[in-house]
């Protein structure tokens, strides 16, 4: 800090799921008062990040535009370290916000690093113990995790993680995830207008009746076979008459190329652009379980009492399969069906996992990460 002036604190993310998590740290920031608070996105992402900004009312202060088509991991991450670090020489921020791990969190703390201005890790202490799975993103946060001198762990599976790593026990903090907060903000925005969520009181009255499943898939891992497996599980599920499919495609060719062809067609499989978030808390809230290899879907589901099949074989969110919300399925099709077809008729199997309790936290975060943040303590 300097000549008087409010520290600023400079936020970056560039994905949706990013986006998502990191507003209600901006928000809470702005209501410290105490921050100059800049908000700079990479835009790794473009039309998925834009949705979030529109939702949330954020307007970046700085927008990097860096998406291209096809991006290979080298180029993108030279763009990103090289035009993030002008950002930094023209801002001269006293501290940055990176989240999770993405190439942006791990680009954007290099370019600190090499600064030496300080970095606060949100979602910190992810860990599913093999680099390639989720790849880039374990090593990705591993970077993120070495340079941070905070770190905002989401659970105390996460605190510990880092501790492991013998990192600073006063530089940990857990906060729980700010996805609650997100959830929370949506969920009130959808109930108070339901407007806001177009895109699904059509679905739920074309599907009513039956036992809506909602599916996303799209992580690396499961590029090639794992989506064909994926593919023809889902077709599976929606030869019964008692089941829909909600299915928000990733625009991904590797994702659209294979899930287009194999489930358009279908009368129960409804397969969408991705949703704005707010339709997607109305789809989540609509269904009766989820199919997913998404992260923070992980986290969103139970909080709205949703069982949560995860299809992969590792996870860094092993909260929610401790917990009961969450079990790991796998990409294998046979599994995908058996685990799902027990859901759906074994109820208590079903409620066991319904009602299990949502261990990601309690909405507030975002205003912890500010209080610890902020010089006076602002009480969250
Ligand atoms: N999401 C969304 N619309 C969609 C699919 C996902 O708003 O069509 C949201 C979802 O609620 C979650 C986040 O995007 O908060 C998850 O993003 P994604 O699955 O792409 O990434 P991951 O969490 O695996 O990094």
């Amino acid at each position: 800090m300097s000549g008087g002036r409010l520290p600023r604190i400079l936020v970056t993310f560039g994905t949706r799921p990013e986006a998502i998590k990191m507003f209600p740290v901006v928000a809470a920031l702005h209501e410290t008062g105490q921050f100059d608070v800049k908000v700079v996105v990479t835009a790794q992402h473009r039309e998925l990040l834009d949705g979030v900004l529109a939702m949330a009312g954020l307007v970046p202060d700085v927008d990097l535009d860096l998406m291209q088509p096809n991006q290979s991991l080298d180029a993108l991450s030279a763009r990103l370290i090289a035009r993030f670090g002008a950002v930094l020489d023209d801002l001269s921020p006293d501290r940055v916000l990176v989240h999770g791990d993405t190439l942006t969190t791990m680009m954007a703390s290099l370019a600190c690093y090499f600064r030496r201005i300080p970095v606060g890790h949100v979602e910190a202490g992810l860990r599913s113990g093999d680099i390639y799975s989720p790849w880039p993103e374990e090593v990705n946060r591993k970077v993120t995790g070495v340079i941070a001198d905070l770190h905002f762990a989401p659970t105390d599976i996460a605190a510990a993680a880092l501790r492991a790593e013998n990192v600073d026990e006063n530089s940990i903090h857990v906060t729980g995830n700010t996805v609650i907060d997100a959830l929370l903000f949506a969920r009130e925005k959808v109930a108070s207008a339901p407007h806001l969520a177009p895109a699904i009181a059509p679905l739920r009255q074309r599907f009513a009746g039956r036992r809506i499943i909602a599916v996303t898939a799209h992580r690396r891992e499961n590029f090639g076979a794992g989506m064909q497996n994926v593919a023809s599980a889902l077709q599976t599920l929606a030869g019964r008459d008692d089941v829909a499919i909600i299915y928000p495609l990733h625009p991904n060719p590797n994702v659209a190329g294979v899930m287009r062809p194999a489930l358009t067609g279908h009368a129960n499989i409804a397969l969408t652009d991705p949703l704005d978030y707010l339709d997607f808390v109305a789809m989540m809230e609509a269904c009766d379980l989820v199919l997913t290899d998404s992260g923070g879907i992980q986290e969103e589901a139970p909080a709205l009492g949703k069982p949560v099949l995860v299809m992969r074989d590792t996870t860094e969110r092993p909260e929610g399969v401790a917990a009961g919300t969450a079990r790991l399925v796998g990409s294998n099709a046979s599994v995908i069906v058996a685990e799902t077809v027990r859901l759906l008729e074994d109820a208590a199997a079903y409620e066991t996992m319904a009602r299990a309790h949502n261990p990601y936290g309690d909405g507030t975060a975002g205003r912890q990460i500010a209080a610890i943040l902020a010089p006076s303590k602002a009480q969250p």
